[in-house]
């Protein structure tokens, strides 16, 4: 992709009330671009990021047998009435039309899913099932200062899975907290899981939480035998109820939520199954929330400088930055530009992701600047002063030190990682 062609200029001027910094980066960056409080568009680079993403959990939930739908977002009036959140659901957006009747605007998806797999699910041979979907969220939030962190219009992974018992559904809830560890891992983040309500007695839900002064979340972390328990709940914030051990307290943004719902939305929707014997049984639920677009926030939030953002690996946008200097001269500039010109020839016929910036109205310290900013993974600089020692200019955008290495050696420099 080169510069000059793409839908990128770094902002000098941030919003006073963009007060996340991740929020700040992304904008300054031309990530994200704030619509009104809570409400983002996506440019080119930050829905790289959303489609990588994206894609490690798509992978991640194909891996433990979940298949991919999409749910309508406009959400009928008594279906939300038939579990009684449409006066329960405090952020819930209800929309009317203009021929009367009205609507929710999708916050969640219980009242869709649970109706739609009625005519589907009869016996205990079509259990257990795995849906899952990736789509926006309405939710009307109080006024926040997490930017997309916190968005009125969001972008969630929610999983959905039915079973003919407990133990059953406990087998896979066990699943899927692997399967979000994975995920977060390899989104380049430490998700610590913390025990939270489970909305009934004995059991309890779990939120993966990601350390950060942003977060929104305080929970309490035993660095001895690791237990970690939500602040919510937690009856005795001195000692672990485990080992005994003192707790520290930390704060963390939440990325992932998982519930079992039992049966729940099963007993509103009528929601039921014949087992072996033939007899009529409610169907077990269970929910697995990944908050998409709050990651890419997240992700920014653990990993950027006084200089910019670092992508990690698997979800940067781009894995190279190729960047040409000039000097303003006729005769060099149009050697560094052949040069440049080569080596993103070679990278994109290997099939490498590079950002070529190709910009000739832009000075060698800005470029430079917008290249940690950016934050991919490597950079590559070819100038006056590299062409004299047959060389390139390479930096891992988290290391201080560039490396001048020959060209000669490129090929074996750069390749697909
Ligand atoms: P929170 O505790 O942060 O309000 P929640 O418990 O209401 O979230 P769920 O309904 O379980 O969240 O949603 C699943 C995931 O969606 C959450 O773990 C979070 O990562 C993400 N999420 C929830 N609300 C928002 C929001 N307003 N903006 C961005 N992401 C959100
Ligand atoms: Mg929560």
């Amino acid at each position: 992709m080169k510069a000059s062609k793409f839908y990128f200029k770094s902002r000098k001027k941030i919003s006073q009330e963009e007060v996340a910094i991740s929020a700040a980066l992304l904008i300054k960056a031309n990530f994200i671009e704030r619509l009104t409080s809570g409400v983002y568009n996506f440019l080119p680079l930050g829905l790289r990021v959303i489609k990588r993403i994206e894609q490690i959990v798509r992978e991640e939930m194909e891996a433990i047998g979940g298949q991919e739908i999409l749910m309508a977002l406009l959400n009928p009036r008594k279906n939300w009435e038939q579990t009684g959140r449409w006066g329960s659901f405090n952020a819930l957006f209800k929309v009317q039309s203009r021929f009367g009747g009205w609507f929710a605007l999708s916050p969640t998806h219980e009242e869709v899913i649970t109706p739609m797999v009625k005519n589907f699910i009869h016996s205990y041979k079509d259990l257990p099932l795995y849906l899952f979907h990736i789509s926006d969220k309405f939710r009307d939030e109080p006024r926040s200062k997490s930017g997309i962190l916190r968005g009125k219009e969001f972008i969630m992974k929610d999983l959905y899975s039915f079973h003919q018992d407990e133990k059953d559904l406990d087998k896979y809830y066990n699943q899927v907290k692997k399967a979000y560890q994975r995920i977060f891992k390899r989104c380049g983040l430490k998700a610590f899981v913390v025990e939270a309500s489970g909305g009934t007695f004995s059991d309890f839900s779990h939120e993966f939480q990601v350390i950060t002064p942003a977060g929104e979340d305080i929970f309490y972390y035993c660095p001895s035998c690791k237990f970690c328990q939500n602040k919510e709940i937690i009856s005795n914030t001195k000692k672990c109820p485990n080992c005994g051990h003192s707790l520290e307290e930390l704060r963390g943004s939440e990325v992932g939520n998982i519930f079992k719902l039992k049966d729940k939305y099963s007993q509103a929707f009528d929601l039921k199954f014949r087992d072996k014997d033939g007899k009529s049984k409610n169907v077990l639920m269970g929910c697995y929330g990944i908050g998409i677009s709050r990651l890419l926030g997240v992700i920014v939030e653990a990993n950027y400088d006084q200089d910019g953002i670092i992508w990690p690996k698997e979800i940067a946008p781009f894995q190279y930055h190729l960047i040409r200097l000039l000097k303003g001269k006729v005769k060099e500039d149009k050697i560094i530009k052949k040069q440049a010109d080569l080596l993103y020839d070679k990278m994109i016929k290997k099939g490498l992701e590079v950002f070529y910036d190709d910009r000739d109205d832009v000075s060698s310290g800005e470029k430079l600047v917008d290249a940690d900013l950016l934050g991919f993974p490597w950079r590559i600089v070819v100038s006056e002063k590299t062409l004299k020692e047959n060389s390139f200019e390479f930096k891992e955008r988290k290391s201080r030190k560039a490396k001048l290495l020959k060209l000669k050696d490129f090929d074996k420099t750069v390749k697909a990682k």
